[in-house]
């Protein structure tokens, strides 16, 4: 599985794109700006973008998607809890004090925590993990998690915008993101990639090292 990073638009969020070398399948996992480094790393790879998974709907993890849902032509998914905030991207915009003009992505799709999406022969699991938004969740790709804004490096996901839930938050990293293996490595939507057992021990938060 190659797996890139692309921090994209207008707080550099981390958009990436999984491809499968087997199959050439290709899936992508937000998208906060422009799709164009997207299109060249699939033309590289000879793969071809098989649909565009949410972690959540706050506007710098969706705003490049109506475009890139043109380009493209896939579908876009989000968790069904988090529809509402994909649906208020301009309301967003405007209460982060962005003057952007964008649209949401269109013919949203939903899943919830027990559906599971694929690439190649590979399972992607849903793992619902609520607290930063109503609908946040993971992406469990074999050892490789797409945590959102879910689990930061040392660090994890504010809790005082809308929908947001310290008491859930805290239930999704311990009883969820903490039973999973230590060796699993973490790809959050901000900043750099870290793993479980790391967090584990050293989260500013959670950490056992820290509590
Ligand atoms: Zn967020
Ligand atoms: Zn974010």
């Amino acid at each position: 599985m190659i797996v890139k990073t692309f921090p994209l638009g207008l707080i550099g969020t981390n958009a990436y794109l999984l491809i499968d070398e087997e199959s050439k399948e290709a899936v992508l996992i937000d998208l906060g700006g422009d799709y164009h480094a997207i299109k060249d790393e699939l033309e590289k790879n000879n793969a071809s973008l098989k649909y565009i998974l949410n972690t959540h709907g706050h506007f710098d993890h969706i705003l490049g998607e109506r475009d890139a849902q043109e380009a493209f032509n896939v579908p876009v998914y989000v968790h069904e809890d988090d529809k509402f905030l994909v649906q208020n991207l301009p309301k967003q915009l405007e209460r982060f004090g962005f003057v952007e003009n964008a649209l949401p992505p269109e013919n949203l799709k939903t899943f919830s925590e027990k559906d599971t999406f694929k690439i190649g022969d590979k399972e992607i699991k849903v793992l619902h993990t609520p607290g930063h938004t109503p609908g946040s969740v993971c992406f469990l790709v074999g050892k490789l998690l797409f945590s959102g804004d879910t689990l930061f490096y040392t660090s994890v996901g504010r809790t005082d915008f809308e929908g947001g839930s310290f008491a859930q938050l805290s239930n999704s990293i311990k009883e969820k993101l903490f039973k999973l293996d230590d060796d699993i490595d973490v790809y959050p939507g901000h900043d750099s990639k870290t793993n479980i057992g790391y967090e584990k021990k050293y989260n500013c938060y959670f950490g056992s090292n820290n509590i």
